[in-house]
């Protein structure tokens, strides 16, 4: 008898397959995640979570150990000619707010971020299948049939593709990966052992022929990661990486000797691509993370966009395969991210181009590259199909959730809305007495998909609590949420958030229809 087919196939288990593989394994959908690398990855790149991705990897249940085994970003020493020129700290004034609990990125190696990502699939009894090449894609109006170096086979409802820039999955689907390459801006990069520098700084050495940068990994006692702009021979090409021409160009910049960098390994040359996917889904196949959009590491936001690709399509992949709802809700998916991948592209060159204007100064350095534009907390999915119309002062359908400090109203600990938010679940918040009946309306009708709270005034007063609710009471004591949500003090509203923490629809008090018609219809109609 041929096996029954896996549910969701995810090819490739960087940042982006792994919070994919979560998320939808937290759901009960079955998963599998295929890598083709013999073994796991111990190379640094990527230098960390922004804060939406913290908030995001909060709800997966991991920031307490993304946390402890990061730091927060060190401050930045620039020099020029080997001498201290400046210190700076871009998130010097940063400070979490009420809404936004982090409030800048935070500092790990993209491997030992992978490896707390792993730990927290194999709680759902999931494993990503080393040495497990993805070669071929067919697929018919049910599955897809997913065929691997060896000649295995794997048969899936749906597939994605998470493998990387080189997507394979991408080149099988024939979509095209429009964009350039800057073959000026090359670069240099590893993970070096060095002795010496304070570890607590990310040093900077610019001269105007180049510059090498060294930022210490955060658990290692002398790991680094290493970046530089290349040498070049008599020909005027670059030279190739190698511990060697580390040392020359530490050596160059830093007017120390090249012999205090002891090891390099996971050297790679690097050359600005800016290319994104034409379309993000074809079919029953996905494409997500780097397969879909590769830009210029300015701005950190690469490993970021492939997080939050993650997360948008977990839920509307599992809600579609239980039959919740119609495949129609997966077309949202390209509909919210690809636009987001676009003005990524933007934000990240105009980055780039900040970054190389700033470092021709001495002081200039690689706190041009941030702006509070790559903590990706800013802006929301407006166009989209999954955001009618409404707004409050300060928040329209599709904006990101904004967090607030309440109290549960019965213990009186307190509880976050992010807590309120965590898991797989849409939340209906009520402010307001006037939302109370259709508070209980919503939790008979939605059972389990949906968790209602109302949200009252200090010590439960003006709650929709009153009356044997069936939903919890949060106390906002502080009247942090109404700032958030920016509802007035007399105004009662119902706002829906949805299970990736974006809201989903505002509502009059009383209006339960409404968010049943949300629920049941438009994008989210059932199959
Ligand atoms: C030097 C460097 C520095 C960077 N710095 C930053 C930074 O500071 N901040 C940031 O946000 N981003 C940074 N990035 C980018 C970041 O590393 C990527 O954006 C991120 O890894 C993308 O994650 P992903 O999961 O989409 O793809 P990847 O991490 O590339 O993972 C793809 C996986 O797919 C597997 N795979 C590929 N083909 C197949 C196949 N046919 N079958 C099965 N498996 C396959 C690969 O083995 C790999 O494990 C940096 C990248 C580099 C190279």
């Amino acid at each position: 008898m041929p096996k029954p087919p896996t549910t969701a196939l995810i090819v490739g288990s960087g940042p982006t397959g792994l919070t994919l593989a979560i998320d939808l394994a937290r759901r009960d959908i079955g998963v599998r995640i295929i890598d083709k690398s013999p073994r796991f990855p111990r190379s640094s790149r990527a230098k960390g979570p922004n804060p939406r991705s913290l908030e995001v990897l909060e709800d997966l249940g991991v920031i307490e150990q993304v946390l402890a085994a990061g730091s927060a970003p060190l401050p930045m020493r620039k020099y020029r000619a080997g001498e201290v020129i400046a210190d700076t700290d871009p998130y010097a004034a940063a400070r979490p707010t009420p809404d936004a609990p982090y409030d800048r990125p935070w500092l790990i190696a993209q491997w030992r971020l992978e490896e707390i990502l792993r730990t927290r699939l194999a709680e759902y009894g999931v494993r990503v299948e080393l040495g497990s090449e993805l070669t071929g894609l067919a697929q018919d109006d049910d599955s897809v049939t997913a065929s691997l170096t060896g000649g295995r086979e794997i048969a899936a409802r749906y597939v994605v593709g998470c493998d990387g820039g080189h997507s394979a999955v991408r080149k099988l689907l024939g979509v095209p990966f429009e964009g350039s390459t800057d073959e000026e801006q090359a670069m240099v990069c590893g993970d070096v052992e060095l002795a010496g520098p304070d570890r607590g700084l990310w040093h900077q050495w610019f001269d105007e022929d180049g510059g090498v940068m060294l930022c210490p990994i955060p658990g290692t006692r002398s790991g680094w990661w290493f970046q530089a702009s290349p040498e070049t021979d008599a020909a005027g090409r670059p030279v190739p990486p190698s511990l060697e021409s580390f040392r020359r160009l530490f050596a160059k910049h830093t007017r120390l000797p090249g012999e205090l960098l002891t090891r390099a390994a996971l050297l790679s040359s690097y050359r600005v691509n800016e290319r994104l996917a034409d379309r993000y889904r074809v079919g029953r196949v996905f494409l997500a993370g780097d397969a879909a959009h590769v830009h210029s590491i300015a701005g950190g936001l690469g490993m970021n966009t492939g997080i939050q690709d993650a997360y948008n399509l977990g839920w509307k992949l599992a809600r579609t395969a239980t039959g919740q709802a119609a495949p129609g809700l997966l077309d949202t998916y390209e509909e919210e991210r690809l636009p987001i991948a676009a003005r990524t592209l933007d934000i990240t060159a105009e980055r780039l181009r900040a970054t190389l204007e700033a470092i021709k100064e001495p002081g200039g350095g690689l706190d041009s590259a941030v702006t509070p534009q790559t903590y990706g907390l800013e802006g929301g999915y407006h166009w989209s199909s999954l955001a009618p119309a409404g707004s409050t002062a300060r928040l329209r359908a599709g904006d990101r959730a904004p967090d607030a400090p309440c109290a549960d109203a019965a213990t009186g600990a307190p509880r976050r809305l992010f807590e309120a938010f965590a898991g797989p679940h849409f939340t209906l918040l009520g402010f307001g007495p006037g939302t109370a009946q259709a508070l209980r309306a919503a939790a008979s009708a939605h059972g389990g998909e949906l968790r209602t709270y109302a949200v009252t005034g200090a010590n439960g007063a003006n709650g929709a609590a009153a009356g044997g609710a069936s939903h919890s009471v949060l106390a906002d004591d502080g009247g942090h949420a109404r700032s958030a949500y920016g509802i007035g003090p007399d105004e009662d509203v119902l706002v829906l958030i949805r299970p990736d923490n974006h809201v989903g629809l505002i509502a009059p008090a009383g209006d339960h229809r409404a968010v049943a018609a949300y629920l049941k219809g438009g994008a989210l109609e059932r199959a």
